[in-house]
Formats: C-alpha cells, sequence, structure tokens
C-alpha cells in the first residue's frame, strides 16, 4: 500500500514538535541566564557591629542561645588598613563607604587626601531615601564616614556641620554636644546652633517620651543624649530609645519611600564594651545588636526587595572563650558569673570616684563573692588615683578643631588613672568568667560577613574590606563608585 502523505504529515509534525519541546525546555535555561543578572535591591540595609570578632559572637550565642544572623553568615572579612595591619573604626568605615583603604583616623578621604565619594551620597544622588543609626554621637568615626570628609576623626565640630549639609533623611543617636553651642548645653566653638538651622530647613525632630519613639516624617533628626548613649547594661528610664526600636521606627518611615533607602545601623558600643573589657556590658551590647537583626530580617523577609548585609569594621579586644588564671589554663568559661554584674565598670567606676565605697561598690554591682586582701589594697589604691586625676569636665576637650590638630597630635597618649580602675574591675570579672583579653585597643583578625537578600549570593567568600562597597556599587549599578575602587586598587 503506497501511504505516503500521513507519514510524511507526521514526520513533519514530530519534528515541528521536537522543535517546540526542545525550545520549551532550554527557555527556562535561557531565563535562567538572564536571572543571573538580577534586579537589583530596592532598599539596602548595612548592619555595622563595631568591633564584634568571632569569640565574642561564640560567647554571645551561648549566653542568651542564640545569634539571629547565624543562618545567613555568608563568610570572613580581611579588615586591615591603608598603612596598618590592624585598622581603626575611621580607616575601616571609610572603606566600607567608599570600598577604598585610607589610613588610620581619616574620614572619607583617600592616602592622597581626594575626598571620596560614598555609597550614601550615590544612594542620595539616586533619590533613594539615606538613613544613619548608631549609639554612639552621630559624628563618631562609622556612621561620619558615610557622609562626611575629614582629615581626622576628632574633627567632630566639622563633621556635625558636613552631615547637617549632607541631605541625610534620617539621622538617630546620640551627641548634641556637636550640634549645640554652650549656651545650649553644647560645644560648638562657632556658636552655630545646627539643630535648629536643620528645623529651619524642614528637618523634623524624632522624639522619646513614656517610652515611645516617635518620628514624625523625613527628613529627621533624633539626638537623644549628650555624649554616648548609655550602655545597654547601664540602662535607665530617660535613656532613650534602644537601637532596635530607633531601627523598626526608621524602617516604618523608609519604607514609604518610593525609590528605596540605604540604612547604616550600627551597634556602636560593642567596641567601647570591648576596649574596656568588659565582657558583661559587651553581651549585652551584642544582644541589643541580635534584636536589631531580628527587626531588619524580620522587615526584609516581608519586602522582599531589601538586601541586608551585617558586617564588623575589626574586632575589639582580642576575647578569648577559656583563658589562664593562676598559672593554670583552663579549658572552660563560665558566663554565670556575667549574669550577675547589674552595671559597667564605666558606671561602677563612676560611682566609686562621685565617693562610692570601692569594694562594696565593686561587690555590689559585679556580683563577685569577693576580693582578695591584696585585691583589695590594690582597688583602693587605684580608687584614689582616679580620685586625685578626675576632673569634672564638659567633655568639649575631646573633639579638636582644625587648627589645633597639629599641636593635639604631638600629646604623648596615655592610659588615664580612670581608664585604668575600669580596666581592673573588668579583668577581675573576666578572671572569675575565665574570659581572656589581648589588647585594650584593636586586632587584626577576619570578621564575620552576613548577608541575606537580593544579591546575597555576591558576599559569599572571604574578602578584602573594600569588597563591601565594591559588590553593593556593581548591584546598584553606582558607576562613580565602581571608577573610584578601579583607581584606588
Ligand atoms: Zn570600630
Amino acid at each position: 500500500m503506497y501511504r505516503p502523505a500521513q507519514p510524511c504529515y507526521m514526520t513533519s509534525l514530530k519534528r515541528y514538535l521536537t522543535v517546540v519541546c526542545l525550545f520549551l525546555i532550554l527557555l527556562p535555561c535561557s531565563l535562567g541566564v538572564a536571572a543571573a543578572t538580577p534586579t537589583p535591591p530596592r532598599n539596602i540595609i548595612l548592619m555595622i557591629s563595631d568591633g564584634l570578632g568571632p569569640s565574642a559572637i561564640t560567647a554571645a550565642r551561648e549566653y542568651y542561645g542564640s545569634f539571629a544572623l547565624d543562618e545567613f553568615f555568608t563568610g570572613t572579612i580581611r579588615t586591615h588598613s591603608h598603612d596598618s595591619a590592624v585598622t581603626d573604626s575611621a580607616a575601616a568605615a571609610t572603606a566600607l563607604a567608599t570600598g577604598v583603604r585610607t589610613r588610620n583616623r581619616v574620614i572619607g578621604l583617600a592616602p592622597d587626601k581626594t575626598p571620596l565619594r560614598t555609597i550614601m551620597q550615590e544612594a542620595k544622588a539616586r533619590n533613594m531615601a539615606t538613613a544613619l543609626i548608631v549609639t554612639t554621637p552621630v559624628t563618631h568615626a562609622t556612621p561620619a564616614a558615610f557622609v562626611a570628609h575629614v582629615q581626622h576623626r576628632k574633627l567632630m565640630y566639622d563633621v556635625a556641620e558636613q552631615e547637617a549639609n549632607s541631605g541625610t533623611d534620617l539621622l538617630l543617636g546620640g551627641g548634641t554636644m556637636d550640634w549645640l553651642p554652650a549656651t545650649k548645653g553644647g560645644c560648638r566653638p562657632d556658636k552655630q546652633d545646627l539643630l535648629s538651622m536643620l528645623k529651619q530647613r524642614g528637618y523634623h525632630t524624632a522624639t522619646y517620651q513614656n517610652n515611645t519613639l516617635q518620628i514624625p516624617a523625613l527628613p529627621a533628626i533624633g539626638l537623644f543624649s549628650r555624649d554616648n548613649m548609655d550602655y545597654v547594661i547601664d540602662r535607665r528610664a530617660d535613656s532613650g530609645p534602644g537601637l532596635a526600636e530607633m531601627t523598626r521606627q526608621a524602617l516604618v518611615q523608609l519604607a514609604k519611600h518610593q525609590q528605596g533607602f540605604i540604612l547604616m545601623v550600627e551597634g556602636s558600643r560593642i567596641d567601647h564594651a570591648a576596649h574596656d573589657n568588659d565582657a558583661a556590658a559587651m553581651l549585652e551590647e551584642i544582644r541589643a545588636y541580635d534584636e536589631t537583626a531580628r527587626v531588619v530580617l524580620d522587615f526584609a523577609k516581608r519586602d522582599g526587595a531589601t538586601l541586608v548585609i551585617s558586617v564588623s569594621d575589626h574586632e575589639t579586644g582580642g576575647m578569648s572563650i577559656g583563658r589562664d588564671r593562676d598559672n593554670k589554663s583552663y579549658y572552660a568559661w563560665r558566663p554565670e558569673v556575667l549574669r550577675k554584674v547589674r552595671a559597667s565598670s564605666t558606671a561602677i567606676a563612676k560611682l566609686i570616684i562621685a565617693g562610692a565605697d570601692p569594694v562594696s561598690t565593686v561587690l555590689k554591682y559585679t556580683g563577685l563573692p569577693g576580693l582578695t586582701v591584696q585585691e583589695q589594697q590594690e582597688l583602693v589604691q587605684l580608687s584614689h588615683a582616679a580620685r586625685e586625676t578626675y576632673k569634672q569636665s564638659s567633655g568639649c576637650s575631646s573633639r579638636w578643631q582644625a587648627g589645633e590638630l597639629q599641636e593635639k597630635l604631638k600629646k604623648p597618649w596615655k592610659v588615664s588613672a580612670v581608664k585604668q580602675l575600669r580596666y581592673w574591675i573588668s579583668e577581675k570579672v573576666s578572671q572569675h568568667a575565665l574570659v581572656g583579653w589581648t589588647t585594650h585597643g584593636h586586632t587584626g583578625t577576619d570578621i564575620n560577613l552576613y548577608a541575606y537578600g537580593p544579591g546575597y549570593e555576591n558576599f559569599r567568600g572571604n574578602f578584602p574590606i573594600t569588597y563591601i562597597a565594591k559588590a553593593v556599587a556593581e548591584l546598584m549599578d553606582f558607576k562613580r563608585i565602581s571608577a573610584q575602587i578601579r583607581k584606588y586598587q
């Protein structure tokens, strides 16, 4: 039988179907290729845990049971600065904000002193909302590096002025002293009232009353203390909002912004407690950072278009879990000792300097079981020296003006008797808790990196600290940042 037509027709149908099927099979593959160039995140939240190293994270996880960022761990960061294996916060924050390494103490300037473009300035130019939230003065090194450019981190009056003129949509933290003249309780030698100036320009004031933080609308500024905000462990009713609360309320406002936002939120005083080797105060600061991370991750999960990055700028204190004591190495640590501590070493030292009995005050607030006779003698001596040298000051001398920079830099730096008293109290607690410390400064160890949300996969690995800004610039197509990074590579 001759049946040419049908088979012939069937053959061509089969061919057609095969081509269609192949196309359908290959289509998702080609879409997959397209997905490798993803839509950029609408919002970026950069969390910075100042001074938080890997050992302290281990301690914190054990101390209160979990660490919210654990499941978003993506890598580690090498922190060294342009001129040192051990960075300070100014150089590290400059690297995070601009993608360029600079010298320690320098804010937002390249080693050749050229002002550097920051990711926050690029976001502003893109009509994204910008926000800085900290628990130090908002003029402190980390927040400063995202919007200001000064040759030394102590030039905080200049930083405040640059922040006031930066167009930053939200500033929350401490440090009215840098914004107000002496007549209004501040330190500004030029007698400017930058807060009134911002009000005239349409800034709202964030307020904290009856445990409630209110940010009426953006742009807004809220400074809740004259200098640093209180340590979490020392918080009282008038201490102002906590980091998690500031972040929660900020996100309500920022989320309204159609063009997206970039928020830098810093667990600022983890570093301060670690400088004092004050384990109990540090763990409470980490707990507040962890609570803040939960607020941020909740937001990002609901939003779906927010990239969250959490990173430290360096480790502070060189903490160890387990230590030597009385010529013996201990394979243990005792978090229960730290749970009994009810105040920071800073607050305890303040009470002693104000006249409280050294021994009973230390025992009352640290929860230590007792002090040896020799320890009591040491403490009384240190307390005496601290009272002798302590001068009630306005705190203004901690801020410098550009004209006096060279003179100030010549002065030799030494540990004050007040600091020695604080260090001693911290060390007694650490000995009992079997927590070790190697420095009252920073270390050069690698620190942890966490990421969640669209683009998070770009943060898997071990990177130089400049990589964060580089990856953000590539994701967001911040061309000027990418060009600047190539120039200084
Ligand atoms: Zn730092």
